[in-house]
């Protein structure tokens, strides 16, 4: 197998800001797998909190290329090897990830999602992300997304109430909120308590990642249904957070990719857990892979390509929130011309 890579530079339409920091750009790498004459496709999105950059998903794609060998259908070894020659680099994992599994659902003339035994009627709704901002900015970006039925609004900051308010008022949609690790555990319930009356879904992420005990307190404390986000990131992570979440949000560039997504979600399943699949600023080729497994999820938040002004690719569609996966062999993305 032949491993080649680029940049990819995404350019999101407006500022995107969560509580700790804005992006405006996102520095992804587009990584291609050649393997007689077939090209699989995948990405690396990489997030500086999660310890990862452009330069070192670069820099650990030019040590995987070594491990790849010639058979793509020996997935579960190949990811075993990069597993065993460095740790964590969770999104530069899930790019080879990703273009592996392209390779080998072209080789079988099968959709991803097939490969996984699962149905393209099943998918859910995904929300569409209302970034932080002035209330009245974001009750214009809430207004603009009326055709997403679900909104996922970033919280953790003084203003969340006003924004809300705002928000409220153009949009009847249902509200998840995420504070992505803003507050602590007290803050976090007097927080929550306060937004009440706006009738939301679930929290993500209301305290620090390391803290189990502060989420543990918020689940105890208020009636929302707690998601982890930042606090579970691999597979091993699940044991350490049940009894402190009633959930947990997988991105496939924590887990380092599908296969890790998918036993993440088996595993979250066989300890009563919901499951979400999110994301970060990603072009379709992310997405789309995410997607293939949305059939298993309680909750999508698929919506990384949404926000750019230039996706390059196209794969999965959200018309009205709705994901319809491509059926086509492998991840199914094409270039937009
Ligand atoms: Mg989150």
């Amino acid at each position: 197998m032949e491993l080649t890579y680029s940049d990819l530079d995404l350019r999101l339409g407006q500022p995107f800001r969560i509580s700790r920091g804005t992006q405006t750009i996102a520095h992804n790498v587009l990584v291609s797998l050649t393997h007689e004459g077939v090209v699989g496709t995948g990405e690396a999105a990489p997030s500086p909190y999660y310890g990862e950059h452009r330069a070192t998903v670069c820099a650990a794609l030019a040590v995987f290329a070594s491990e790849l060998g010639d058979d793509v259908m020996q997935i579960e070894a190949v990811l075993n090897r990069l597993d065993s020659c460095l740790r964590l680099n969770g999104s530069a994992k899930a790019a080879i990830d990703i273009a592996l599994h392209d390779l080998i659902g072209q080789r079988l003339g099968v959709p991803l999602f097939q490969l996984y035994g699962l149905s393209a009627e099943r998918t859910p709704v995904t929300s569409f992300t209302i970034g932080i901002d002035t209330p009245s900015a974001m009750a214009r970006k809430a207004a603009a997304a009326s055709a997403y039925p679900i909104l996922k609004v970033k919280v953790g900051t003084a203003s969340d109430r006003q924004n809300l308010t705002a928000i409220r008022e153009v949009s009847s949609a249902r509200i998840r909120v995420d504070a992505n690790a803003a507050w602590t555990a007290k803050q976090a319930v007097a927080a929550l308590d306060a937004l009440r009356e706006f009738d939301l879904e679930l929290v993500e992420q209301p305290v620090a990642a390391d803290d189990l005990d502060g989420l543990r307190f918020v689940r105890e404390h208020t009636p929302l249904p707690v998601i982890g986000d930042e606090s579970c990131v691999v597979p091993s992570d699940i044991p350490r957070v049940l009894g402190c979440v009633d959930g947990i949000n997988i991105k496939l560039v924590k887990c380092g990719g599908l296969r890790r997504a998918f036993q993440m979600i088996q595993t979250a399943r066989a300890c009563g857990l919901q499951v979400m699949m999110g994301c970060m600023i990603e072009s379709s080729i992310l997405i789309t892979a995410a997607a293939h497994l949305s059939p298993l999820l309680d909750y999508a938040d698929l919506d990384g390509n949404l926000l750019l002004t230039d996706d390059p690719y196209q794969g999965v569609t959200a018309e009205r929130g709705q994901l319809r996966l491509p059926v086509r062999p492998g991840l199914g993305v094409v270039q937009r011309r």
